[in-house]
């Protein structure tokens, strides 16, 4: 094992492009643009970091089971898979929004148990538990906001940013359940055995984003 090498797990789309600025920061810059190229692990700037590109409910995974030493994973993803395995030692400020249930604006008594469609069992389950609340959790992979349209389900879980989507669906949010933002997210071995270099990435990471700032 190389104690200067670095794998660091990403995911594609607004993390990434977001991300970017600051690991250019931190002195790393991929040699290819994972928007066009077909690789899944990209070299950098810096000799012996690679970048590997993965889905984002991905990320905690790879890094758990040390195939990433780091990753960059929004806090939805890291409440949804639970943290074991990680240190979260950075909070990026990128990619942020709010995880919201949210309902549609003309909406009718409901019979029964309430149903609510997401991607995230666990933190809906948690949430709706806490309140005291029974409801059925469907579990869906994506369009969310389509679900109480069609009769689905009564409410959703899902982001939120500019409210534009849920207002475009006839939605809109009812409650609050959490502030996301992205982490940086380390492998509790790695953190041992490549300490120096895992402390002076996340130094600098840190020092990158307060420049934002
Ligand atoms: P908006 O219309 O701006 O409220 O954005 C809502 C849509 O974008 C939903 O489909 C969300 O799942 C998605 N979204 C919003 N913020 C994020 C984020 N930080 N990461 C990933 N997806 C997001």
């Amino acid at each position: 094992m190389n104690p200067n090498s670095l794998t660091i797990a990403l995911s594609k789309g607004r993390i990434f492009e977001e991300a970017l600025p600051l690991l250019k920061r931190a002195g790393i810059e991929p040699l290819e643009n994972p928007n066009t190229s077909r690789k899944l692990i990209l070299p950098t700037t810096e000799a012996g970091v690679n970048l590997v590109i993965i889905r984002a409910a991905d990320v905690p995974t790879y890094v758990q089971y040390g195939a990433a030493d780091v990753g960059v994973a929004g806090k939805d993803v890291l409440l949804e898979h639970g943290g074991e395995g990680l240190y979260e030692p950075l909070d990026l400020e990128i990619a942020q929004c709010r995880l919201m249930v949210a309902a549609p604006l003309q909406r009718g008594a409901t019979r029964g148990r309430l149903r609510v469609a997401t991607k995230y069992l666990n933190i809906t389950r948690a949430y709706f538990a806490r309140q005291g609340k029974q409801v059925e959790v469907i579990k869906l992979y994506g369009s969310m906001e389509l679900a109480p349209l069609v009769g689905l389900a009564d409410y959703i879980v899902d982001l939120v940013d500019t409210g534009n989507t849920l207002k475009a669906n006839g939605l809109e949010p009812t409650e609050h359940i959490a502030d996301i933002s992205s982490r940086l997210v380390v492998n509790k071995a790695s953190m041992k055995m490549k300490h120096a270099r895992i402390t002076q990435f996340v130094q600098h990471m840190a020092a990158a984003v307060q420049a934002k700032s």
